[in-house]
């Protein structure tokens, strides 16, 4: 679940961003459109609590943010946040294996090597784990990266413009992936993007389970 009242945050010597409020039931998805510079990207960081809000109220996973400080926000993201960022941010020095159990020690967590294989195994990359990012193409690193933000079944996944640079067939397919991967986890999941396709994507390739709202996000001057 998500809900947000009056949600602002302020850049220190930038612009100030002020939230439409959104109620997202658990298990479905947001799409937060709108054109670039509108705020979508700062709206997930404040739903990861990468940020804190400057004023309104976000609550995430049953967490209110305001309330996590530091090291609880990093716990709590760890556990309850799979993000799937634009740049995707694997490790180059290490294998896929070891960008996944990566996770585990953020979270404090024991490092599971079969949880780790069984993740990969879901998106169909198992055996690209003793790869290094370098030897991976675009498609099979945004899949390893999708399978390190569920390998903790978080409650949430949220995904920074997943079809950004994408032909049709394969935005089709990080979409669906998206969906069938959320949908297997119970995840609420939220798509900022800028990409026009993915709205008729979400419809056309989800069967009906899934509840689909839509956001746009309005640039406002104060
Ligand atoms: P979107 O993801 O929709 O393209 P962003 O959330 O990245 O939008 O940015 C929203 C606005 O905040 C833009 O005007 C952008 O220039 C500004 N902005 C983003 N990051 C910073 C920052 N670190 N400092 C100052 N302004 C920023
Ligand atoms: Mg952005």
């Amino acid at each position: 679940m998500i809900r947000s009242r009056q949600l602002r945050y302020s850049y220190p010597g930038g612009p100030t961003l002020d939230f439409p409020d959104v109620d997202v039931a658990q298990g479905t998805v947001l799409l937060l459109s709108g054109p670039s510079g509108c705020g979508k990207s700062t709206w997930l960081a404040l739903a990861a609590a990468l940020v804190a809000p400057t004023a309104g109220e976000l609550v995430v996973a049953d967490q209110a943010l305001g309330a996590l400080k530091n090291i609880a926000a990093d716990a709590w993201r760890a556990r309850s946040i799979g993000f799937l960022p634009q740049k995707l941010h694997l490790s180059a020095a290490l294998t896929v294996q070891q960008n996944l159990a990566l996770g585990f020690w953020a979270s404090g967590q024991p490092e599971d090597a079969a949880r780790i294989a069984d993740a990969l195994q879901a998106l169909g990359v198992q055996e690209l784990a003793q790869r290094t990012p370098a030897q991976l193409s675009g498609g099979q690193a945004q899949r390893v990266a999708l399978a390190r933000a569920v390998l903790l079944q978080p409650r949430v996944i949220l995904a920074d413009e997943p079809t950004a640079s994408l032909d049709d067939e394969a935005a089709a397919d990080a979409v669906g992936l998206l969906l069938a991967t959320a949908r297997t986890h119970g995840a609420t999941l939220v798509i900022a993007t800028h990409d026009a396709r993915v709205a008729a994507l979400i419809p056309a390739t989800f069967d009906g389970q899934i509840g689909f709202q839509p956001l746009r996000l309005v640039r406002k001057q104060l």
